[in-house]
Formats: structure tokens, C-alpha cells, sequence
């Protein structure tokens, strides 16, 4: 029998952090007044190796996670990613994922395809380069992410992009974005802007619904609701009425979906964490160093998920946008 939390879901998806480093600096993520020259990034001994990695994902898999996405930070600044993809994409039967800005992939793409990535997500904000820098917040342009996209796509890697949505910034960039990406062929997911972490100043007034996004889209491009491909997924999906494609909205502000949710995610020095807005993670890591057999983690992973209550996207209020959680780019987006 699969482990359940307290409200009865199991424990089916992963996302693993790499490295709390990244090489944008986007201001409703890691903005740069906070992760600035002075900030503490973990240092290289203090990350997982890929091998403790390896062994945490098969503990993991033996409690039913089916699903294991790769992130951070930004997952290819970590040095030979790709030799986690190889050990990660050798679990039988485990459909393996990354989520990156795409800014690396025109030289890292094949490579990862190779080591067995199976598919990829490319963030991007906005096809306008004036309003893509001013959420990167490094200059870093349009242009290149495409090219990033198109790299993942020449290796033979499906691509889905994903884009916040954060009223007064890119609001006008939603329909292009649909446009170009309807063209393209890859599915685009909007994601509501939440109040991850506790330094980009969240405020719901900040937030463009999902509702008002599928009704920007719809008034030009006719789309049609479609239903989920499994439980738990996070996207709500939409299909464009002609047959061109579909776009998801991601909607954990105005929609919850804690009811449904069985992701975990182990941040890059090994803490457990069991909701993207825990306050506290349970530290994996000394158990892998201090000795522990493969029983032993597999048995205290069970223990913290057992024990599992959280539902804060349904509890989410102004006040609770104040609390001291962990941040996106620590515990993996
Ligand atoms: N660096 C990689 C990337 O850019 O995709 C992976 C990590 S990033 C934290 C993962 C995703 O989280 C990105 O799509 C990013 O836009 C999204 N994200 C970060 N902060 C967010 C926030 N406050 N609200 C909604 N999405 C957010």
C-alpha cells in the first residue's frame, strides 16, 4: 500500500531543486534587493550530490511517485546536469521532467535529450524585450529563450512554456504569447502570480485571475474547455475550438487545488518539503550522510508524508501572504 496524508492523498510527483542559484534575477522570484551581491547562496558541500540524489528518487519512487521534475534556481547552472538526467532517467517507468528559463538550452538541449531527459518547460514572460527584461531583471532577451525553445525542440524534446502573469507588467503580453505559441505548436500555461516565499511583496491586487486570462484569449481565439489528462493535475485545460492546440491556466491563487495535490519537493540541500508554502522542511540530508540504510529513508519519508495536513493555497489570506515561507528559488518551483 502507497503512503497517504491525513486528507487521503498519496505522494505521486517530485520536484527536486538542484541549486538555489540563478542567472535571472525575475523580481516576482528572486528579486535582486534580496538575493543581491551579499546574499548567502547554499555552498557546494551543503547541495545533495547527484548520487544522494539518485538515492533519495528511489525512496521516493518506492512510495508511488510516478513523476520527478527537475528545477531550482535555474537547474543548468548546476555543473553536468545531465549526469543526474542519466541516473534520474534510468528508474524504470518514471517520467522525468525539467523546468529551466531556457537561457542554457541551446547548449545543454541534445545533451540532456541523450541522457534520457523525456520533456522540458521553458518560463517566459513576454515576447516584448522591454517588458521581459523588466521582470528578468538581467537584460536577458527574448530572443535567446526562443532559441532555447527551439534547441529542446530540434533535440526532439516536447516543449510546454510556462509564463506569470502579474498584473501591471505583462497583461498585454498574454495574447502574444498564445498567438505565437498556438503557431509553434507547444502548449502555454499561464500561471497566476502567487505569494511564494516572503520577498515579492505578493499582493492579491497583484494577481490577474485565470478566468480573465481564458477571456482575453477567448474574445480572439475560440477555446473550449477540456478535462484533465490525470487527477492532480495542476493545469486547467483549454483547447482552441479550430484544432490548433491547447493552453492550461495554472489558477493556485483563484482556483486551490490542495485537494488534489500529491507533489513533494526536496529542496538543493536535502530538506522534505510538503507544500510550496511550508515554513519548515524536514532535513533529509543527515540521514543520507549520517548512514542511514535505504529502509531508514524510505521509512522516514513515509513518516513526514503520513503526517501531511497542508492545504495553504485554500487557507491563503492577505494576512498569511506575510509568513516567513521558504523561498520559490530554495525549494524549486
Ligand atoms: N529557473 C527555472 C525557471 O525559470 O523555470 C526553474 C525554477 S522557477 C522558480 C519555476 C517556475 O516558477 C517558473 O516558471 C517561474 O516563473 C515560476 N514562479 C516563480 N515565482 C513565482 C510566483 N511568485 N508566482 C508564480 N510563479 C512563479
Amino acid at each position: 500500500m502507497n503512503v497517504r496524508d491525513t486528507l487521503d492523498r498519496p505522494l505521486r510527483d517530485l520536484r527536486i531543486s538542484v541549486t538555489d542559484r540563478c542567472n535571472f534575477r525575475c523580481v516576482y522570484c528572486m528579486p535582486k534587493e534580496v538575493f543581491g551581491r551579499d546574499h548567502r547562496f547554499l555552498e557546494r558541500r551543503e547541495l545533495l550530490s547527484f548520487e544522494e540524489i539518485e538515492r533519495l528518487a528511489h525512496a521516493f519512487v518506492a512510495h508511488g511517485v510516478e513523476k520527478i521534475r527537475i528545477t531550482g534556481g535555474e537547474p543548468l547552472v548546476r555543473r553536468d546536469l545531465e549526469r543526474l538526467v542519466e541516473k534520474l532517467a534510468a528508474i524504470d517507468e518514471l517520467d522525468l521532467t525539467l523546468t529551466t528559463n531556457g537561457s542554457l538550452l541551446p547548449q545543454k538541449a541534445s545533451l540532456l535529450r541523450d541522457a534520457g531527459l523525456r520533456r522540458v518547460t521553458v518560463s517566459l514572460d513576454s515576447l516584448d524585450d522591454e517588458v521581459f527584461a523588466a521582470m528578468n531583471d538581467v537584460d536577458f532577451p527574448v530572443q535567446q529563450v526562443l532559441e532555447g525553445i527551439d534547441a529542446a525542440a530540434d533535440a526532439g524534446l516536447p516543449v510546454k512554456v510556462n509564463m506569470v502573469v502579474k498584473r501591471g507588467l505583462n497583461e498585454d503580453s498574454i495574447l502574444p504569447m498564445a498567438r505565437l505559441f498556438r503557431e509553434r505548436g507547444h502548449i502555454l500555461r499561464f500561471i497566476e502570480y502567487m505569494d511564494v516565499g516572503h520577498t515579492n511583496g505578493w499582493r492579491m491586487d497583484d494577481v490577474v485571475p485565470a478566468a480573465e486570462i481564458v477571456d482575453t484569449i477567448g474574445a480572439e481565439l475560440q477555446l473550449e474547455p477540456l478535462g484533465p489528462n490525470y487527477t492532480g493535475e495542476v493545469a486547467r485545460r483549454w483547447r482552441y475550438k479550430d484544432g490548433s492546440g491547447e493552453i492550461g491556466v495554472i489558477a493556485s491563487v483563484t482556483q486551490p487545488f490542495c485537494g488534489d495535490c500529491t507533489r513533494a519537493r526536496l529542496s538543493a540541500e536535502g530538506r522534505l518539503y510538503t507544500c510550496l508554502f511550508a515554513l519548515k522542511g524536514h532535513d533529509l540530508r543527515a540521514l543520507v550522510r549520517g548512514g542511514a540504510t535505504d529502509e531508514e529513508l524510505h521509512e522516514a519519508i513515509g513518516r513526514v508524508w503520513a503526517r501531511r495536513a497542508d492545504r495553504y493555497s485554500e487557507l491563503r489570506t492577505a494576512k498569511t501572504a506575510d509568513l516567513p515561507k521558504v523561498e520559490m528559488s530554495y525549494i524549486g518551483g
